[in-house]
């Protein structure tokens, strides 16, 4: 009895598998044609001083609209492309996009503004990746520290040396590194001192769980940034008590549905970029002052 209801299980596990693979050969043949014809965008969701509530920057995040299966969210498509080279051509899409968005926004006198854009564990490793970013800054006119570069812990955490030197060659163009999702994986505090970076993005999980046990976890975020000299991002903010406590806790930025979702170039523009040249960007029609 025992046995039969082994390969019953086997017969109805396999077909699934199948199913699933062929659904990632699908997905990945068909993001070789989103990259190709144009069904790539980039939307720039806002990143504020915690203080002011002033525009400093914008993260920006892949979005795929798929002519038949519809808008297709990166957690899905992200780790499929991860799984081959296509991650390479997919990141380089983006890098090339946000630069010469950056570059308009630039010309329209945003120049402060800076653009923070993710690597995938690949992206991060690729030898090339250094020189491919030199090229498109030299032909976009953008300078270096108008990009921030996102990376997650876990590519820290295989073969360190090489992603401290590989970050180490992109931080001496002047380009600024961020960790994001920081707490999340296994970084120590031996290794966070010798890493090129500037920045910390709290993970969303810790700020989401403020009020509550997120605030002690935030708080010794904190206190190790500062002593390594690091700024500090909440994301995921989605409320005002949320808002409140990372400012008062001298968190430098916020990001979050609070402060803005992240939309399409045009209308991140005519939301956020509608002062003249000079001025640093409005603050959130919510924010109050401390
Ligand atoms: P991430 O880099 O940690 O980006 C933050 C994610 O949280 C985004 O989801 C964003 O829309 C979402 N988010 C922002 N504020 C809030 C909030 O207040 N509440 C909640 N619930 N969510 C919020 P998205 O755009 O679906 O991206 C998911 C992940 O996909 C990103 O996480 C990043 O790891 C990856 N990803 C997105 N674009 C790219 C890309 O161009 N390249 C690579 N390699 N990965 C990307
Ligand atoms: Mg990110
Ligand atoms: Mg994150
Ligand atoms: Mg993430």
């Amino acid at each position: 009895c025992a046995k039969r209801e082994g390969r019953n299980r086997v017969a109805v596990f396999e077909p699934r598998l199948r199913e699933v693979q062929l659904a990632r050969i699908g997905i990945r043949d068909a993001l070789v044609e989103a990259i190709a014809s144009g069904q790539l965008e980039l939307h720039y969701q806002p990143q504020v001083c915690a203080r002011s509530g002033q525009l400093q920057g914008a993260e920006a995040l892949l979005r795929w609209t798929h002519p038949t299966l519809g808008s297709v969210p990166p957690s899905t498509f992200i780790p499929i492309a991860e799984e081959g080279s296509l991650i390479i051509d997919l990141g380089r899409w983006v890098i090339g996009e946000a630069c010469r968005q950056i570059a308009d926004w630039n010309r329209l006198g945003f120049g402060h503004l800076r653009v923070a854009v993710n690597l995938s564990m690949r992206q991060t490793r690729d030898e090339a990746l250094p020189a491919f970013i030199d090229e498109v800054l030299k032909a976009t006119g953008v300078p270096a520290h108008c990009v921030e570069l996102e990376v997650t812990e876990s590519v820290l955490m295989e073969d360190t040396d090489l992603a401290v030197s590989q970050l180490a060659r992109l931080r001496a163009r002047g380009l600024k590194l961020a960790i994001d999702d920081f707490g999340t994986g296994y970084s120590s505090m031996a290794y966070l001192g010798r890493l090129p970076i500037d920045k910390l993005k709290i993970d969303m999980a810790f700020v989401q769980a403020v009020p509550g046990e997120g605030e002690a976890i935030a708080t010794a975020i904190l206190a190790m940034a500062r002593a390594f000299g690091l700024s500090v991002v909440a994301e995921g903010v989605e409320t005002a008590a949320q808002r409140d406590f990372f400012r008062e806790a001298r968190c430098e930025q916020l990001q979050g549905y609070f402060i803005g979702r992240a939309v399409p170039a045009a209308t991140f523009a005519s939301e956020w970029l509608q002062y003249p040249a000079g001025e640093e960007g409005r603050s959130p029609p919510s924010w109050d002052a401390p």
